[in-house]
């Protein structure tokens, strides 16, 4: 599996699968998520309406992972993971974790070989960079998923940075 950094935005991203960091309710919202829904179309909602429907009733689980179309992105597939709301009481990384190992878990079901990761829970969530990094880079190298490239796509420079320190090491 190669690891590669890109600065920019994710929804702009030639991959076969973008992962979104989403809610649990499969709605839409802020940050990753507004953008992937304003960009892919309205598609990607109805798909997501008919999983709220069916799999997903009470919305799909903190660390868990599901894919739709990618509507009208230059992507195949959305797999939409639910990272978790960064506590300073309580040791939530095992969930953040499982967005990623989960998300690339299914991608490897799709037959997606490349993926592009945002750095989930960074934003709106709360989860310091200098944190996150450490925790997505090593669940994507310790996966045994069957993709090839990985990418990870942060939107500015601090996030870039924090990533680059990781993967050196
Ligand atoms: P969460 O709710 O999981 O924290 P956010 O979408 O708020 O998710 O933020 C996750 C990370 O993605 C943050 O570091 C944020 O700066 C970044 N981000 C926001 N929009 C984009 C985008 N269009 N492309 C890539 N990264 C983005």
């Amino acid at each position: 599996m190669d690891i590669t950094l890109v600065q920019g935005d994710i929804t702009e991203q030639a991959v076969d699968a973008i992962v979104n960091a989403a809610n649990s309710s499969l709605m839409g919202g802020g940050g990753v998520d507004g953008a992937v829904h304003r960009r892919g179309g309205p598609a990607i909602l109805r798909e997501c309406r008919e999983l709220r429907a069916s799999r997903y009733g009470r919305g799909l689980p903190t660390g868990q992972a599901v894919a739709t179309t990618a509507g009208d992105l230059a992507a195949r597939w959305v797999i939409h993971t639910v990272g978790p709301v960064h506590s300073r009481t309580e040791d939530r990384s095992e969930l953040l974790a499982s967005c990623y190992r989960e998300s690339l878990r299914v991608a490897g079901e799709l037959g997606a070989a490349s993926v592009a990761f945002p750095a989930i829970s960074t934003g709106i969530y709360g989860w310091p960079l200098d944190d996150g990094a450490p925790i997505a880079v090593a669940a994507v190298r310790g996966s045994d998923a069957p993709v090839k490239d990985v990418r990870f796509v942060l939107f500015d420079a601090e996030a870039y940075a924090a990533f680059e320190r990781e993967l050196g090491r």
